[in-house]
């Protein structure tokens, strides 16, 4: 059996890749268990050699990487490099964090015994992600695996699963060893997840998706107590203060709003704009975003790609139509064309408007005002979601008061963009559990053992 994978600015077939079952599933367990004593004993410096290997073989293959990304994906061609490179600082960071796994040795309280720790690879390990990053996604997944030392059965979104077989062939020629990944491409995600999750060998889920589903899959993973990593949904506030240097944070918004055309986790989902220059940021955000370039992603001028698939446009669309009707403003786009959707500003979006609710995942900014702090603290974390917050001001104050009280695993202050592979990114509240990248990356597959070592 096979499906079809699918260019989605122009609908034509780019590939028929092979649809597991089930069963497939539980081979590529079979493997990853037969594999996982080996690879775990295999020294950290050569764990961190495949690694560094692979980089190197991704970056040699950047633009058939970046094709791969633009024409599965549809985002336009310097960010899908922009995502090989991100993708290939994973596989960087992780192999120099392979031989930096570490443990303690410390005296009891009572001076009787001592106490040692090590920290032990956790097991086979699924590794699911999104249409979103294709690539990067992955290798923030798979790089902390594989140099913890645990082996890995990775399936792909089913919109894009070209990337990712491109990457395990990669690390095939890196010298990673057989069984130690599988990457598992299926059109039916749930009976194959939810098999893999009811084996007591699996030991670990790391999950890159929506809340809806990482809810679904942390109630099955219950079932065997599994480790879990859920990088979940966001609706980042991007505020603004009246005290901010406005070029940058105009800069900072359209870099927040339409990086990956806004189909992203850390996108910015509700502009707060403190009213004395909530005028002057609308217009001059919705005159950059008119001038914002609509084409497909292999068009060399192409700003702004196709929306995935229809099911995501109609999602906009709806979103936007909602805003319109409880009252506001469309200062630029607003109209879908074919699979595009343009860079869109609305203005005096109300409070009840169910874009404020949802994810947007389109390149749509809804902009709101507020007046003074405590009032842009309550808009801001008004949110079952908790992944990042945006803050423009001037005032240091203000900065600290506020990203403290800020409801979010990260924050951008001054920055439109928080991701790179050396911080710890993941969130709160419902975005999710654990961290990727940075130190903190490397833990979510490690479990700690405790020896007490007696001296007598
Ligand atoms: P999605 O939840 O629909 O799918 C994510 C993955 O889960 C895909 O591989 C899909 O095949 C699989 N899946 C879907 N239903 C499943 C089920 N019932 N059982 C098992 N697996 C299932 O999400 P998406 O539309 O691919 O991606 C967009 C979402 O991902 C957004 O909510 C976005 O915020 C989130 N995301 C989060 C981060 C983060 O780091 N926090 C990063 C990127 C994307």
């Amino acid at each position: 059996m096979s499906f079809a994978v699918r260019d989605p600015a122009t609908g034509e077939v780019l590939d028929e890749v092979f649809d597991a079952g089930p069963d497939d599933g539980i081979a590529a367990l079979d493997a990853a268990v037969a594999a996982q004593e080996a690879w775990a004993a295999t020294p950290p410096k050569e764990r961190a050699d495949v690694l560094r290997r692979a980089r190197e073989g991704m970056l040699a293959r950047i633009e058939e990487f970046a094709l791969l990304i633009t024409r599965e994906m549809g985002k336009p061609l310097a960010e899908s490099r922009a995502e090989v490179n991100y993708a290939a600082d994973f596989l960087q960071w992780f192999a120099e964090e392979a031989v930096r796994i570490s443990g303690e040795y410390r005296m009891s309280p009572g001076g009787d015994f001592r106490i040692v720790t090590t920290r032990q690879p956790v097991g086979p390990c699924l590794l699911i992600s999104p249409w979103n990053f294709p690539l990067a996604m992955i290798a923030r997944k798979v790089g902390p695996a594989l140099a913890a030392g645990c082996t890995a059965v990775v399936k792909p979104a089913e919109d894009t699963p070209l990337s990712c077989l491109l990457l395990a062939e990669v690390l095939t020629g890196a010298g990673l060893p057989p069984g130690v990944l599988t990457v598992l491409p299926t059109s039916r995600p749930a009976p194959l997840v939810e098999r893999l999750l009811a084996d007591p060998r699996l030991r670990k889920l790391s999950f890159t998706g929506s809340t809806q589903v990482g809810r679904t899959l942390l109630a099955q993973a219950a079932g065997n107590v599994l480790r879990t990593s859920m990088e979940l949904g966001g609706n980042a506030p991007f505020l603004v203060f009246a005290d901010a240097d406005l070029d940058a944070a105009i800069d900072g918004a359209l870099l927040a709003k339409l990086r990956n055309g806004g189909q992203s986790c850390v996108a910015a989902n509700r502009f707060l704009v403190e009213e004395a220059v909530a005028e002057e940021f609308a217009a001059r955000l919705a005159d950059r975003m008119s001038r914002v370039r609509l084409a497909p992603g292999t068009d060399p001028g192409a700003e702004l790609g196709p929306m995935i698939n229809s099911r995501q446009l109609d999602r906009v669309a709806r979103l936007v139509d909602d805003a319109v009707a409880r009252g506001a403003r469309v200062l630029t786009g607003g109209q879908a064309s074919g699979p595009f959707f343009p860079a869109t500003v609305l203005a005096d979006v109300p409070g009840s408007a169910l874009i404020h609710q949802e994810e947007i995942f389109g390149p749509v900014a809804p902009i709101s005002v507020f007046k003074g702090e405590e009032s842009a603290l309550a808009l801001a974390n008004d949110t079952p979601f908790g992944l990042v917050a945006y803050l423009y001001t001037g005032d240091l104050g203000r900065a600290v008061r506020v990203s403290e009280r800020l409801e979010a695993g990260m924050v951008g202050l001054n920055r439109g963009l928080v991701s790179n592979a050396a911080a710890p990114f993941g969130g709160v509240k419902a975005s999710g559990l654990g961290r990727e990248g940075g130190f903190e990356g490397i833990s979510e597959y490690l479990s700690t053992k405790y020896l007490a070592l007696g001296l007598t």
